[in-house]
């Protein structure tokens, strides 16, 4: 379980989530919310990627500020641009990079990389460029190379925006069958219909906070809150959706 105690984190001076206090227990959460409104900030304090300026983000009672590392194991983080997370040159050395360290055999690591490669549709890719995967394909190789760690809790920082329709029915099916809680940061409001809580973030509040029916029209009220007109050349506002 993750819990926020009057959580606040800003960059430089500038203040961005504002005393933010949250117990997240559901199996999927969705947290949605105009860009800039501090969604990924939000996540990326889930799993002590960032800090918090003051108060506490606890993972089953572990402090992200004093046990980060044990924290990052328990919080797998998917981001938002599969290409940037892929870092190694083939498919099962990108899988097999998490594994490092973890005082497994050989045979242990290698074992874990079919089986995931399997289980996510990269059987036939273990020994391919990584990318040269289609968009898809690097997405669910993102989520593989998380998932092969066994997090308790995945936090995916906007995993569909680049995918096409079929392939984010893949990846919200691989994510509703996941054992974990999944916390899911997403624009794509129809993928959370199922979901069991919603939050929307509003210029770094939370500003709903309830199921995802009722989430669309504070969706749709904070965007307009929180917008930040850009105006095109013949002077309409170009809302920042
Ligand atoms: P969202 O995910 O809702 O789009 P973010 O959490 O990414 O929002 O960003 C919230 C605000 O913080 C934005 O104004 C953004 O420009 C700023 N911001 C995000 N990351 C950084 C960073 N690393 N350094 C400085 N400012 C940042």
């Amino acid at each position: 379980m993750i819990e926020l105690a009057n959580v606040t984190h800003g960059y430089g001076d500038r203040p961005v989530l504002h005393d933010i206090s949250l117990r997240l227990t559901e199996r999927r959460i969705g947290l949605i919310g105009a860009n800039g409104s501090g969604k990924s900030t939000l996540a990326r304090l889930l799993n002590g990627l960032i800090l918090p300026d003051s108060g506490q983000v606890l993972v089953d009672g572990l402090d992200t500020m004093k046990q980060g590392r044990a924290v990052r194991r328990k919080v797998g983080f998917v981001f938002p641009d599969a290409g940037t997370q892929i870092i190694m040159p083939t498919v099962a050395e990108d899988v097999t990079v998490g594994l490092r360290n973890r005082g497994l055999s050989k045979e242990e690591v290698a074992a874990r990389v079919t089986d995931v490669l399997a289980r996510y549709g990269l059987a036939d890719h273990h020994d391919h460029a990584a990318h040269l995967l289609s968009g898809g394909q690097k997405q669910m190789l993102a989520l593989a190379a998380v998932l092969v760690t066994e997090p308790e809790i995945l936090v995916c920082d906007e995993p569909t925006t680049l995918l096409d329709r079929r392939n984010v029915r893949t990846v919200m099916e691989t994510l509703r069958t996941l054992p974990q809680q999944v916390i899911l940061l997403t624009h794509q409001l129809e993928t959370l219909d199922d979901f069991d809580r919603v939050l929307v973030v509003g210029e770094g509040r939370v500003v709903f906070d309830g199921s995802p029916g009722n989430a669309i029209d504070h969706y749709i009220e904070s965007i307009d809150a929180g917008a930040v007109p850009v105006g095109d050349q013949a002077g309409e506002p170009i809302r920042d959706l």
